[in-house]
């Protein structure tokens, strides 16, 4: 039935939602950690979202600090983004053939990429997920070197396909998992885990299996165990690595890609804008969230040498029944469209106020913290050094975020709801919103000192 305020909930409140979501889906949710595990209490049921807001079941507003994990850029229900997509959607939902809008979108990713005349993505594949962007770019990598192994950094997370879940940040570091059961042994084996900005681990992983690693696959800026910035020179050093011992980089910038900065995280390296930033290319990359404007969408980019080896023209075997959904392509387009200079000069004015307002807070309260930053990304660690690996964030005192985390909530602001994620700002965080949040964060930094 529709509440008072119009809502269509069923008239059930959050908990009884939870609850009965439980009875049909597995812990009551479609991705893990939407389930509160590290904070306890109950999820809330989103039933409609607006620019800087979502609201839940119960007809509350939140000031939203998630954008849907990443994608919600410009906001959410951005109405040009949202007025594109249903043009598309009276149209056609899916045709499973080629449309013109699938090639626009891959130039336009290639163009926005193009730094000194030349772009480290020559062509594109689009996918669904960003899982499955990752996959492809390992299996387009094994296929193109012809070897098996797989270097991969510790709290590092690329999405849920076997060969990637060793040691993954976001929801297994949440949880705590080591890994995942029904991964197997054999799989586990291909691929080396190793600690994040450690260059000398690297060079000894390379020194003993060199001739085997078919690719070292890293997040442009670890963004999953709260963020954790690279080294000055270590994404540049694992090409330099890499291409000596003829295997490949693959750069993971689902998360970072088009929100770090207007050309992601590597963008921001290869025109200087971060410290020790300089020109590099990496051979693969993969893009998500952002690229799709919210809707299911991802893509795997890079050298048309190495892109050509996918099938139909390579023997390397890739397909999806819905890629290049044409919803998907007309949010991506307009998304990417809007996304000029001013939004991201917002988005970091924004990481600004709200990182030093946080760190602010805390401080006040006395409760020792770090705060990190990659571009438009930031955290919060519980934690005096800014971590610079997962065994380090892992050290920080987590147990502090949950009753932080909940008396943002009860003031109204909806935090990602794990110490290990990145907190997510769009253009549409008006100065209203922004108060919101600065009002909010004494009361959260109180709670998160007891
Ligand atoms: N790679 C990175 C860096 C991510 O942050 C994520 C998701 O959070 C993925 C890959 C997986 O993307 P998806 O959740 O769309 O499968």
């Amino acid at each position: 039935g529709l509440d008072n305020a119009g809502l269509d909930n069923g008239g059930l409140d959050n908990a009884a939602q939870f609850e009965r979501a439980q009875r049909v889906i597995p812990g009551g949710v479609n991705s893990p950690v939407r389930a509160f595990g590290s904070v306890g209490g109950t999820p809330r049921f989103f039933v409609s979202s607006r620019g800087a807001t979502v609201t839940d079941v119960e007809g509350r507003e939140y000031i939203d600090l998630v954008a849907s994990w990443g994608p919600a850029l410009l906001g959410h229900a951005h109405p040009e983004v949202v007025a594109r997509v249903q043009e598309a959607a009276a149209k056609g939902l899916s045709f499973g053939a080629s449309t013109p809008a699938e090639t626009e979108l891959a130039e336009l990713v290639r163009e926005r990429l193009v730094v000194n005349g030349a772009s480290p993505v020559e062509k594109l594949r689009l996918v669904s997920t960003g899982t499955e962007a990752t996959m492809t770019a390992i299996r387009l990598a094994r296929g193109a070197t012809g070897r098996d192994l797989l270097v991969k950094f510790a709290g590092h997370y690329h999405g849920h396909s076997d060969s990637l879940l060793a040691e993954a940040g976001s929801g297994l570091a949440t949880l705590a998992l080591p890994a995942s059961a029904g991964i197997t042994a054999a799989t586990a084996a291909q691929t080396l885990v190793l600690p994040y900005n450690d260059l000398a681990a690297v060079d000894a992983a390379f020194a003993e299996h060199g001739d085997r690693i078919a690719a070292v696959i890293v997040e442009a800026a670890a963004a999953n165990m709260g963020v954790v910035p690279p080294m000055p020179g270590f994404n540049a050093a694992l090409v330099r690595i890499a291409r000596e011992h003829g295997a490949l980089m693959i750069l993971d910038e689902v998360l970072t890609g088009f929100r770090a900065g207007r050309a992601g995280w590597w963008g921001l390296e290869a025109t200087g804008e971060v410290p020790g930033g300089t020109e590099w290319t990496p051979d693969l990359m993969t893009f998500g969230k952002v690229v799709g404007g919210g809707m299911p969408l991802a893509a795997v980019g890079g050298r048309a040498d190495l892109m050509d080896h996918l099938s139909p023209l390579g023997p390397v075997y890739q397909a999806g029944t819905l890629s290049g959904n044409p919803l998907a392509v007309a949010a991506g387009l307009a998304t990417l469209r809007l996304a000029d200079a001013a939004v991201y000069a917002r988005l970091n004015e924004l990481a600004d106020t709200i990182s030093r307002e946080a760190s602010a807070a805390l401080s006040a309260a006395g409760v020792t913290h770090s705060v990190q930053r990659a571009g438009t990304l930031f955290s919060i660690a519980f934690a005096e050094q800014p971590p610079r690996d997962y065994a380090e964030a892992k050290q920080q005192e987590a147990f502090r975020y949950a009753p932080f985390f909940h008396t943002m909530l009860e003031q109204g602001v909806n935090l990602p709801p794990s110490v290990f994620e990145a907190w997510f700002v769009m253009a549409a965080h008006d100065d209203v919103a922004l108060e919101r949040i600065v009002t909010a964060l004494p009361h959260a930094a109180r709670a998160a000192a007891a």
